[in-house]
């Protein structure tokens, strides 16, 4: 089954928002199997939108369109896929009385507000949501009052949702995708499950290399491996008759990959570095410091993006410039004037000088050239040096971190990320905090 995606709206064009919505439908339509050869937009304008949509739909069985669903003049939408169908518009009387009945629910300060914004006749402005093209299925809103649609004429479907993305998410999840594993699969396999493995620590050909027979060899399951900013993801979907048959099916699959790949598979689904490290920390009762130079913070805010990790981080010292590193962290000037602020001896003592300043068991460090200047021949702009003290003998690890500044940033606060995970995956716990 072939998918297009129209994205409808002229603050896309204007480029005054980017465009979400279609990425997390592209994604998603990947996950279930499902090919998008082509992704439209469009702005506000019936014309136009109405010349889109029978060019998307003279080559794909289902367009997917995502805003103009409003209950504004500009939201032209359905209206549009009404004209394409050579249907009218007919009030769904199930999607009025809702609408009825959010507006007499409404608080005053909210009528009020609405009101200043749409004018008189807000009502009748609301209740042009509720005009569908006649025979489309209504898609619910669980999070708003616009309803969404899902309209067939000769073998070809057009699904309409809004454009606000928590709306078209709620949407797509309760309704649109299950409604599309049911059309894209074949007979006796109406579920795709998918189960994703992330790898850390290892770059995307060196993980697909490893595994490359697998992947020649895939039918059911499929295994993509997809590249991200600073780590690597491997999908392995599977279709079944029922959700226990497909994870029947990736089980094995699962345990060949984390076999060959050890402990680069960090976690699997939505479960993130900074998660999982939260869950070693705390089984092995230890407590963390940070030391950042080049990272400005980023790996005291991935760690604090995980509720609870007051339990097991301390702090981070932002050491930026050399003074603070001997000021907070207690490195010898002269270990900077011999080996620069970048140098492993360097990175060894702000991870002490952290684990100290806050008496943490372990002390995490990063220090780089984050570029784009002040590299050298000697010294290039990506290099980067992680420290860890408390872990046994306080190691310093040298990296060559590839992009522009802010990658260098992401890439050395995950290297640091994974440099700890290694340590809290290779010892006990025990010997961990010695
Ligand atoms: P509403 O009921 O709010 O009018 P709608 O279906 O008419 O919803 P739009 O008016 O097109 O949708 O967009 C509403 C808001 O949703 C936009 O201002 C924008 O912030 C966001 N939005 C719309 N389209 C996209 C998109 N493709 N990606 C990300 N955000 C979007």
């Amino acid at each position: 089954m072939q998918a297009e995606l129209l994205s409808v709206g002229t603050e896309l064009l204007l480029g005054e928002i980017v465009d979400t919505n279609a990425a997390y439908l592209a994604e998603k339509l990947s996950e279930l199997g499902i090919s998008v050869y082509h992704k439209t937009t469009v702005g506000d304008n019936t014309e136009r939108l109405v010349a889109a949509l029978r060019i998307s739909l003279a080559r794909a069985d289902v367009v997917l369109a995502t805003g103009g669903l409003g209950p504004t003049e500009d939201d032209v939408t359905a209206a549009a896929i009404a004209q394409v169908a050579g249907v009218d518009l007919v009030e769904d009387e199930a999607t009025a009385e809702r609408i009825r009945s959010f507006a007499r629910k409404a608080s005053f300060a909210r009528q009020a507000s609405l009101a200043r914004q749409h004018g008189r006749g807000l009502l009748d402005k609301l209740l042009k949501q509720a005009r569908v093209p006649r025979g489309a299925e209504v898609v619910p809103n669980p999070v708003g009052t616009a309803p969404g649609l899902i309209l067939t004429c000769d073998s070809k479907t057009v699904i309409a949702l809004p454009g606000v993305p928590t709306e078209m998410k709620a949407m797509a999840e309760q309704t649109v995708l299950p409604y599309l594993v049911r059309r894209a699969a074949p007979e006796g396999s109406a579920v795709i499950v998918s189960r994703v493995l992330r790898l850390a620590g290892m770059g995307e050909s060196q993980a697909e290399a490893e595994i490359a027979d697998l992947i020649r060899a895939q039918t059911n399951p499929t295994i993509a491996p997809l590249a991200k900013m600073q780590e690597v993801h491997l999908r392995i979907a599977a279709r079944a008759a029922d959700r226990a048959g497909a994870e029947e099916l990736i089980a094995p699959v699962e345990s060949e990959i984390r076999r060959r790949l050890g402990d680069h598979v960090y976690g699997a689904d939505e479960e993130t570095l900074e998660v999982v490290l939260g869950r070693l920390l705390r089984a092995g009762r230890l407590t963390l410091a940070a030391a950042e130079s080049c990272t400005g913070g980023l790996i005291g805010h991935r760690l604090t993006n995980v509720p609870g990790s007051s339990e097991y981080f301390l702090g981070s010292l932002v050491t930026y410039s050399n003074e603070a590193k001997v000021a907070l962290l207690r490195v010898p000037e002269e270990m900077i004037q011999r080996h620069g602020a970048v140098s492993a001896e360097t990175a060894r003592a702000m991870a002490e000088g952290a684990r100290e300043a806050c008496g943490a068991d372990l002390g995490l460090s990063v220090t780089g050239i984050a570029g784009p200047t002040g590299g050298t021949a000697a010294k290039p702009v990506g290099l980067t040096y992680v420290g860890l003290a408390g872990a046994g003998e306080t190691a310093g690890e040298e990296y060559r971190l590839r992009g522009n500044r802010a990658m260098v940033k992401e890439r050395a606060a995950q290297a640091a990320l994974y440099v700890l995970y290694r340590a809290l995956k290779s010892r006990a716990p025990a010997e961990v905090a010695r």
